[in-house]
């Protein structure tokens, strides 16, 4: 698995609380899930996920246009969508990197979480206090 074509928004090892009640705008039109990395199109004003974007872009070549109103675009007309991303990053997750974290914050920390390796183990040992 290639980590690096999932953007910096990583929604690995990790779920969204109340998944079900998070605004649907804060979901992508293509694949129906929570904005990984969200760009505008800056005509049109539809956000996608960068992936779903780039998968979408690719079908047909030459103009590309967007999935959900068919406005054309270009690659200059692709923006961050920075006010969902922050959103996004501002909501409660929870960790499941390992079946005993039990780890609740928001996506943001949970970043940092993953990086200091702060999971509770499966091996029956506790957590390790490495400072
Ligand atoms: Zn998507
Ligand atoms: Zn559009
Ligand atoms: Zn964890």
């Amino acid at each position: 698995m290639n980590e690096n074509q999932l953007g910096d928004l990583s929604y690995q090892n990790m779920k969204f609380l109340n998944e079900e009640s998070i605004s649907k705008f804060l979901h992508c039109p293509i694949c129906q899930k929570i904005f990984n990395n969200p760009k505008r199109l800056l005509l049109c004003g539809d956000t996608f996920c960068e992936k779903c974007l780039q998968v979408s872009g690719s079908k047909n070549k030459g103009t590309k246009r967007c999935s959900v109103c068919n406005q054309s675009y270009n690659q200059d007309h692709i923006q961050d969508d920075l006010i969902p991303k922050k959103i996004i990053e501002d909501l409660r997750v929870q960790c499941t990197r390992t079946k005993d974290c039990q780890w609740v914050g928001i996506l943001q920390e949970h970043k940092i979480h993953i990086q200091n390796n702060e999971c509770v183990q499966q091996t029956g040992q506790e957590k390790q206090q490495q400072e």
